[in-house]
């Protein structure tokens, strides 16, 4: 058979750990996807927290790497073995493997799933990674009995607190949890972000920078607490967050923007009998099945306008250092996208 013929096209690169400053765009080798796998030309790529963990170094990997986690683009190539597949179709990714922020890579074909047409490219790069791990904190993750019976998702009658309610998950969080009936708590830092919660849903917000949430929550729950904490700032907040929770409650610890939170003592939950999860999307998008109904429960609610999607921030592919230092700075709100420039 032929040799593969290598190509060259632009990617971020990562050679040390460090800040923004690390991620440096430079010409990569790419070649022809192999059996099973499909080449795709980048149309908009998702920023997302993972990717700083990575390139800090709070989550490893070899170095060199390309980070990126979540794109959507056009099929280029098509490998061996792959039937339904063809150049052309236009296809969005979220999780394994890394390496999207790059102007084309190449993926196993089981990871990537079609795009409804009518969905905005930027708008897809948006909500894969970010609504699937909603699907999986709402649907998948909290279970709760109640009156001897058990309640397998949050619905109406469950109260719950979303940290950073105004992020990327976070809006999505928000938005879901309120179509599902739920009493929606929120914490923002800035009254800008405040606003951006109350239109996604969020009957009560508490500005955690000014005001103490653990004090917000008492209040607005009578002192009852919630059932579940969606905790994705972690360090700064976990302990808060047990302390929010009502008897039997959840602690859904998911992320950890502000650091990786101390260890919690298993005695810390006998007081209310509490919960503590530490979930990862990977093992909730595990097989082809999970992920296909994953994606479609996200593609369909943005499609019956329950989800809206927040794209405030857009940057060049080139300028992902630019992204990365706003979103370290909690300056943004809503999704980041990058673009390639051709
Ligand atoms: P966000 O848009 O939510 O950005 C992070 C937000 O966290 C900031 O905007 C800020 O909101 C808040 N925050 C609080 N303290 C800090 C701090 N010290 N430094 C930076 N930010 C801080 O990011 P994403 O939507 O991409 O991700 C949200 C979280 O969900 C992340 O922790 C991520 O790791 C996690 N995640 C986990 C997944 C899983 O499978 N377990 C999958 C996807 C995401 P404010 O200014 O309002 O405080």
């Amino acid at each position: 058979a032929a040799a593969a013929k290598a190509q060259m096209v632009k990617a971020i690169r990562v050679h040390e750990l460090g800040g923004p400053e690390v991620l440096k765009w430079e010409d990569v080798e790419i070649g022809e996807p192999k059996e099973g796998e499909i080449r795709v030309k980048n149309k908009a790529i998702g920023v997302n927290f993972i990717d700083v963990y990575y390139r800090k170094g709070v989550y490893k990997t070899d170095l060199p790497f390309t980070p990126g986690r979540e794109a959507v683009g056009v099929v280029t190539a098509v490998g061996s073995g792959l039937t339904g597949r063809k150049v052309g179709d236009v296809v969005a990714y979220a999780g394994n493997p890394m390496g999207s922020y790059a102007e084309e890579q190449i993926l196993p074909a089981s990871a990537a799933v079609p795009v409804p047409s009518s969905v905005d490219h930027k708008v897809a790069a948006s909500v894969m990674l970010k609504g699937m791990t909603v699907h999986s904190l709402l649907r998948r993750c909290f279970k709760i009995e109640e009156e001897l019976t058990w309640r397998m998702q949050v619905e109406a009658g469950h109260t719950i607190l979303v940290q950073a309610a105004a992020g990327g998950v976070g809006s999505l969080l928000c938005q879901w949890a309120n179509a599902l009936g739920a009493t929606v708590i929120g914490t923002v830092s800035s009254e800008e972000k405040a606003a951006q919660a109350k239109e996604d849903g969020c009957h009560h917000v508490i500005i955690y920078t000014k005001e103490d949430f653990v004090a917000g929550v008492n209040n607005i729950t009578s002192g009852k607490g919630v059932n579940v904490v969606y905790d994705s700032v972690g360090k700064d907040t976990y302990q808060g967050s047990l302390k929010c929770l009502a008897s039997r409650g959840y602690l859904v610890s998911f992320g950890q923007s502000s650091g990786l939170p101390d260890p919690i003592p298993l005695s810390d939950l006998a007081p209310k009998s509490l919960f503590l999860t530490r979930p990862s999307l990977m093992h909730y998008t595990a097989t082809r099945d999970e992920l296909l109904e994953s994606a479609g429960e996200v593609f369909s609610l943005l499609s019956s306008g329950v989800l809206k999607v927040h794209v405030n921030h857009v940057y060049p592919l080139s300028e992902a250092a630019r992204a990365h230092a706003d979103l370290e700075g909690r300056k943004t709100s809503g999704s980041i996208v990058l673009i390639p420039d051709n």
